[in-house]
């Protein structure tokens, strides 16, 4: 009877291999427009062209700065590139008070950390060439210019979509006065993750985040780019930020999406966007779980019809949660008893067995549907052996994340061999390695 109700509530997170493989198709459809000259306007996976021309090929030599804003911390970094790569870093803790506020301040802040950052490291006197990882939808109409399009994961600075962030940065310091500033590079996470994998990896034409958010970028041939307005000597090929988490905002995944999802998009400071993503990211995974686990509490299966004001505070079950309880294979839950006791209750065997199938459902839909991605962007890559650069806190340390989107993407796209390779600091080695690169072909031209 409890083993039937937990099926009929599950059973929404359950996607076939057909369901999977429309994914994939209408995600093909979905950049196909992104890339149309005549369609972009109207696209809603946006395919951004990024102005990063090439991946590093090993000569690239200097000091560099990175700036890493996108997730729950904000770095700063200090990157010397040699025959090896060194770097220094610090991390300033990011308030809800600056990710809601004024622009000006959240800049400001920015602003603070590096002055801070760059006295320390006597730096002081150097205006080095710095990275910009900045990990939010932009419009880019050069290397070292984005336009932020529209904030995502829980971010909302008032003043700042609309407006070049790399402006932004260089006002900050201004009104500081006491540092120097050389952006060469505003980068978005995935563009830093590739990079810094292809440093390693020649053949690395991917790159994946799958942490707070998700996203993926990949190299196309130019001649597939209509919407390309860059110089008139044009590279033969373009790194495109994809911004996929957007994917479905025009309603082509409702099919797909639950009461749950339905529920979360109604929570989040961009209703109706990112619907892509909120099916798989970090920021959301938990939510989707905490969701389900009072549904099933509701419906007596879970906790003998009970629930707590801790089950039933939003945001409060997090997805490093669903990582620790699906890894934990002692035999008597210990994780899950404990984290259940945090939340005031008491479980059985039995109900520490239907959270972690909760746990399961929900971190298996999300793997499936960023493969069922990959495999869109692998096809449009049109090669046998693809490898794909990932980074994030939800693939790093989930213990099934990977196994599952290697398995879906055999089923999706059989005749493509997709390897992923863990990146070392996209975020931060990545945007160095961009602003790097660019310096190079820089001095390279003068010469
Ligand atoms: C942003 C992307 C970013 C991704 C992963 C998304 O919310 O729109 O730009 O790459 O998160 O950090
Ligand atoms: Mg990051």
């Amino acid at each position: 009877m409890g083993d039937n109700k937990l099926e009929t509530i599950l059973e929404c997170m359950h996607l076939n291999k057909d369901q999977l493989k429309s994914v994939k198709d209408r995600l093909h459809i979905e950049m196909m427009k992104g890339l149309g000259k005549a369609s972009h306007a109207n696209a809603r996976v946006k395919m951004y062209p990024t102005y990063v021309r090439s991946t590093p090929d090993g000569t690239e030599r200097g000091d560099f700065l990175a700036l890493d804003l996108g997730g729950s911390n904000f770095r700063v970094l200090y990157i010397k590139i040699g025959e090896k790569v060194e770097q220094f870093s610090e991390v300033y803790k990011l308030t809800k008070e600056l990710m809601e506020g004024t622009g000006e301040k959240l800049f400001d802040y920015i602003a603070e950390c590096l002055a801070n950052f760059i006295g320390k490291q006597g730096l002081k006197d150097r205006a080095l060439p710095l990275g910009f990882t900045f990990s939010f939808p932009c419009q880019q109409k050069g290397l070292a210019s984005a336009t932020l399009t529209m904030w995502t994961k829980g971010f909302k600075a008032s003043g700042v979509e609309g407006k070049d962030v790399c402006v932004l940065l260089y006002e900050a310091v201004k009104r500081r006065g006491d540092i120097l500033l050389d952006v060469i590079a505003v980068v978005n996470d995935t563009t830093g993750t590739l990079m810094s994998c292809a440093h390693a990896f020649p053949d690395c034409v991917v790159g994946l985040i799958l942490g707070t958010g998700t996203n993926a970028c990949y190299i196309e041939k130019l001649e597939n780019v209509e919407t390309w307005d860059g110089d008139t000597d044009p590279p033969k090929q373009v790194l495109i930020n994809m911004e996929w988490g957007a994917f479905g905002d025009d309603g082509v995944l409702d099919d797909l999406r639950t009461e749950y999802d339905e529920s979360i998009d109604k929570k989040t400071h961009n209703v109706g966007k990112q619907k892509f993503e909120k099916m798989i990211s970090g920021m959301y995974l938990g939510e989707l779980v905490r969701q389900i686990l009072v549904k099933l509490a509701e419906n007596h299966v879970l906790f003998d019809g009970k629930t707590t004001e801790a089950l039933r505070n939003s945001w409060k079950f997090e997805t490093a949660n669903l990582s620790q309880i699906e890894g934990d294979t002692s035999p008597d839950y210990k994780v899950c008893r404990k984290l259940m006791k945090d939340h005031g209750l008491e479980i059985t065997d039995q109900g520490c067995k239907i959270v972690k199938a909760v746990c399961a459902a929900v971190s298996s839909r999300a793997a499936q549907l960023a493969a069922a991605g990959i495999a869109a962007v692998a096809c449009q890559v049109g090669k046998s052996d693809v490898t794909c650069g990932v980074d994030g806190s939800l693939y790093r340390k989930h213990p099934r994340f990977h196994d599952i989107m290697t398995a879906t993407i055999k089923q999706l796209a059989p005749g493509v061999n997709v390897k992923f390779v863990l990146s070392e600091d996209g975020s931060g080695k990545g945007a160095a390695l961009v602003a790097a690169v660019a310096h190079t072909l820089k001095s390279k031209t003068k010469a």
